[in-house]
Order: C-alpha cells, then structure tokens, then sequence
C-alpha cells in the first residue's frame, strides 16, 4: 500500500524536493493534496503531474488563475488555511508535510494532529511558536512528528530509547555567510549578500534566518520541544562544512553523530520512510573528499539571536510566539531594505521587552499574541 501523502507548501524548496524524493521512490507514495500560496503555475504543473484529490492555494489572486484554468479536472481546487483544514479531514491522508514557511503553519499542523495523522514537521516556526498546544494535542492523539530539519533528522536518528543516558544535544550550524564578520562588518550587509547561503540553497526566510543565527536560535527550542531536552543540555557548535548534521552526546562520553552531504532530500526522505529505509540515486558522502571537518563555539555577541532565542526559550510561555513573529517580520523589513541586518536582532529584543508572557493560553490566545508581536514590530521603523 503506497503512504498518501499531503504537501503543504509543495511550491517551496522543501516542497519541490519532497516531490523530487517522491519521483525517485514512486512505488511509496501517492500524493492526495498539494497546497502553494503564489506560485500558480508551478502549483498548476505539479498538480497535472501527480493528479492530487484536492489542491489549495492560499493566495486570492493564483487561487482564481487555476480556478479558471483547472475548470474540466477531477482535481478539487481550495482556498485559503480553511481550504487545507478541509481537505485534511476530508481526504485519508497516512502523513502530512509541513513545508510552509512561518507561523502560518500552526493552523494545518495542529490540525492534522488532531486528526491523528503524522506529520513530517520541515515547518520550525510552528513548534517554535506553539510548541506547548503541538505537544498537547499529540497527547491526546497519539500522532507523531517526524522531523524534517537536517538537525532534527540526525538527532532523531541517532537517539538512543534509553532517554536517561542522554547526556546533551549538540546542534552545527554552518554559521551562515557571514561566520567571520566582526560587528562592524555586519553594518555593511544587504540583502542580496545576506541571500547567498555557503552550503544550502534554501527559500527567503530560511536563508536570513542563517545569516543572523536565529535559525539556529529557533532550532534550539525545537529541539527542546522535540526531544523534551532542558536548554543547559542543548550545545551549539559551528561546523563550516554542514557534513554533521548533528550529534548526541551519552552520559558515558559516547557522542554519537550524524554524517552526509548538505542536501535536504536526505532528512526529508528519511521523515517520509520512518521507520524504514530505501536506498536512492542521490550522491553520496565521500569523506575523503571533503578532508577536514572543522568545529568552533558561536559568537554570541556578533549573532544576538542566538543568545535571545535561548533566553527566550527559558522563559518558555508564549515568549517563543513573540519572538518568532517578530523575527518574521524583521526579516520581511530587511529583505524591503526598511532596516539593516544588524537591526533583525534589535528590533525582536524591543518588541520582547513590551511582552508580559502568558502561562495557559488557547489557540486563540496564542493567534492574538502572535498578531499583536507583528503589530508592534512595524511600529519599529516609526520609532527610528
Ligand atoms: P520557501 O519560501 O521556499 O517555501 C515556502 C512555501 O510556503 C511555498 O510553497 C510558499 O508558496 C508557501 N507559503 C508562503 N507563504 C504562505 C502563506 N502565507 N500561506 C500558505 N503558504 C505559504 O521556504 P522553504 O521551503 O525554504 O522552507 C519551508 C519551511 O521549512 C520553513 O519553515 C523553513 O524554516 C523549513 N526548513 C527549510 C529548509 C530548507 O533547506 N529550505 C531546511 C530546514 C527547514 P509559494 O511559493 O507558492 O508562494
Ligand atoms: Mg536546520
């Protein structure tokens, strides 16, 4: 029986290599819903290919080119988040991709836990900024995430059942583009530089998100919410190369450790396999190739995001919303050239100042506090 699967995002980088890992195992899956915000051409493209049950599109305007296109197909054709929720409850869906970028993701992630479906969780934002109500559900529930970060893959697959020997986690990071840049350097830096990610071609949000380290921050506390590690056993460590992807480390010094090339279609195979595994075409790892593996601790002073995504982690509530939606839109600014790099991190610290974090919260209360952090964050560029 081929797992059907549901994309959501599928016109993103993750996206498209989540159908390239499907092409190469095609006896596996089956895809039932495809979901794409602007891109309606390739939405389009990918919906003739693998004759999905149901695709959305999130954004008005490419929803109702494809609407008009789409018109004689069995293919049901949704809109909007409400669009995706459903088509989750009413397709039989074995597992579910998360791929789409930010805290939009809550929503559909939820759901499809809810329903009991497991979710290959590429989305970081979600469990960043709902860490607490994403482990509830699966309480309830029972469904699995299975983790789609290269970090998150390698510490998964490397994790022992004997959660007691677990000493620490320690997550790389390549470091971004700018791992030797002094604080002053970092003034001069633009978007375009900023784009230009050394080891993985990734999307927009992502590739910023490297460059400032707070990808690095946000993976921090999904690993906490992940594995159900304290943030004193969580390590960071600069690893140029992106072969490591990660390591565990076992109260008897053991470390153990996770090795390939850069290249998602690994973790994200491995996400849709779980627990199996099938071999591929993919290249592999040749380690005399790459020589020397080289290792060093982040600069916390230079990357302030990493060192506010541990605070904020520790205070935990819903300072991790905050700062995610913050961050999010930091990013969009820079990328506007509304404010400079080293603004990303100054700006997500003075809006976490305003913020009196909440203890119990439901999913509306959560949304709220979302919505208010982005609200405050534009009246950043009016202060200045
Ligand atoms: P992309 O920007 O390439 O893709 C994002 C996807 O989300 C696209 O399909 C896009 O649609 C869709 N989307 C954008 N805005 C909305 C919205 N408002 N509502 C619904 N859908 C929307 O991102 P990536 O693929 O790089 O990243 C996706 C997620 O995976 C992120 O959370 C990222 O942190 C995580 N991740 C990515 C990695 C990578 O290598 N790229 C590695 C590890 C994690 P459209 O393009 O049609 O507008
Ligand atoms: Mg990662």
């Amino acid at each position: 029986m081929k797992k059907k699967i549901a994309l959501l995002g599928s016109t993103g980088s993750i996206g498209s290599q989540t159908l390239q890992v499907i092409d190469e195992l095609k006896d596996y899956f089956q895809i039932k819903i495809l979901s794409g915000h602007k891109n309606s051409e390739l939405l389009l493209t990918q919906a003739l290919k693998y004759n999905p049950e149901f695709i959305i599109l999130t954004q008005k305007e490419s929803y109702n080119k494809v609407k008009n296109i789409l018109t004689d197909s069995s293919i049901k054709i949704l809109f909007g988040i409400e669009g995706i929720i459903q088509a989750l409850t009413e397709c039989e869906i074995d597992l579910v991709v998360t791929a789409v970028s930010g805290a939009i993701g809550i929503k559909p992630t939820l759901k499809a836990l809810e329903l009991g479906i497991d979710v290959a969780l590429a989305n970081k934002e979600t469990i960043v900024a709902a860490g607490n109500l994403v482990q509830q559900v699966q309480a309830k529930t029972g469904a699995k995430i299975i983790p789609v970060d290269s970090e998150h893959s390698a510490i998964f697959q490397c994790l022992e059942p004997d959660k007691q020997a677990l000493d620490k986690i320690i997550l790389t990071a390549s470091g971004g583009p700018f791992r030797n840049y002094t604080r002053e350097k970092l003034l001069e830096v633009t978007p375009e530089k900023a784009l230009k990610h050394p080891n993985w071609n990734m999307g927009k949000k992502i590739t910023i998100d490297s460059a400032t380290l707070m990808n690095k921050g946000l993976e921090v506390i999904e690993a906490h919410w992940l594995f159900n590690v304290s943030y004193d056993n969580i390590e960071v460590v600069i690893h140029p190369q992106s072969i490591v992807h990660s390591m565990v480390q076992y109260i008897d010094g053991s470390i153990l450790a996770h090795l390939g090339l850069p290249d998602m279609k690994v973790p994200i195979q491995y996400a849709l396999t779980y627990p199996n595994r099938r071999g591929n075409t993919f290249p592999k790892l040749d380690l005399t190739n790459i020589g020397s593996l080289e290792f060093f601790s982040p600069d916390f002073n230079s990357f302030p995001c990493l060192k506010l995504a541990y605070q904020v982690g520790r205070t935990g509530n819903t300072m991790p919303t905050v700062l995610n939606a913050a961050n999010e839109v930091a990013v969009e600014l820079f990328l506007q050239n509304k404010i400079s790099f080293v603004e990303i991190p100054l700006l997500i610290e003075w809006v976490l100042e305003k913020h009196l974090p909440v203890k119990n919260y439901s999913f509306e209360e959560l949304m709220e506090i979302d919505m208010w952090a982005r609200t405050i964050s534009r009246e950043y560029l009016t202060l200045r």
